[in-house]
């Protein structure tokens, strides 16, 4: 049982949220579901949605901040995000609670320790997002990035739990539906991890206090559970490395 509870509300490209706990007090990293369906899914999971003193938005795609607007008023709580977040967003017209977050710059947040990085995806001034518990159980959430940028690997080391992006397998890319342009976006370094990169990132990030993964941001169209699931724990197989790994759904939340 970890001092920090990870319930991954949902994630993909239709809508991303997490909910993470800590002694009694929730931060929602993304609002990408609509605010019926995040109070839904939350108390699916026994999470009172007035637990819940914070909402941090990673960057401003509708997949990660459709709901932020009902939910920061239903909630009454304050809405973190990078200075060019809150201003591709518009959050100053939709919140009435606004505060800046800056990459290495940490922030105390329900009782956590909350550590931003920048990302490499194409919007303003993505961040991702590390989390310590005192009781020094942490989460790092990678998403949303073409790349594992050095400073998302310098604040995800030594991490005991881990979100990454497994978001498309690159021959499911190469060979499916999508325009040329969607996938050169895709495949590009300010786009999204593949399952290999993915790994690869697994690989530099996997310290001894690594407990559990969990496969964030699977696409629907180029991307398969059993592939994203196949390839984390390959990994970690060839580096004899015991954490568990779990894959995050669309449909329905994960609890790590
Ligand atoms: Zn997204
Ligand atoms: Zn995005």
């Amino acid at each position: 049982m970890t001092a920090i509870g990870v319930t991954v509300l949902g994630s993909g490209s239709a809508g991303n949220s997490i909910a993470v706990t800590s002694a009694g007090s929730t931060v929602l990293l993304d609002c990408g579901f609509s605010a019926r369906e995040t109070v839904r899914r939350l108390e699916a999971c026994s999470i009172d949605a007035s637990s819940v003193v914070a909402l941090l938005v990673s960057h401003e795609h509708s997949d990660h901040v459709r709901g932020i607007r009902v939910l920061a008023k239903r909630l009454g709580v304050p809405v973190y995000a990078s200075r060019g977040t809150r201003r591709a967003a518009s959050l100053d017209a939709l919140v009435a609670d606004v505060r800046e977050i800056r990459a290495g710059a940490p922030l105390a947040l329900a009782g956590m320790t909350v550590t931003a990085f920048p990302t490499s995806h194409d919007a303003a001034e993505p961040l991702g997002f590390r989390f310590d518990a005192e009781s020094g159980d942490s989460l790092g959430v990678l998403t949303d990035t073409g790349a594992l940028t050095p400073e998302a690997h310098e604040t995800l080391t030594s991490c005991s739990a881990l979100g990454i992006e497994c978001n498309h397998d690159i021959d499911m890319v190469e060979t499916g539906p999508y325009p040329w342009f969607l996938k050169r976006r895709i495949l590009s370094d300010r786009g999204h991890l593949s399952n290999t990169a993915a790994a690869e990132a697994l690989s530099r990030l996997a310290s001894g206090t690594l407990t559990s993964v969990v496969a964030l941001h699977l696409s629907r169209t180029n991307n398969t559970a059993a592939l994203a699931f196949a390839s984390l724990c390959g990994e970690l197989d060839r580096l004899g490395h015991p954490a568990t790994v779990a894959t995050a759904a669309q449909e329905a939340p994960c609890i790590l």
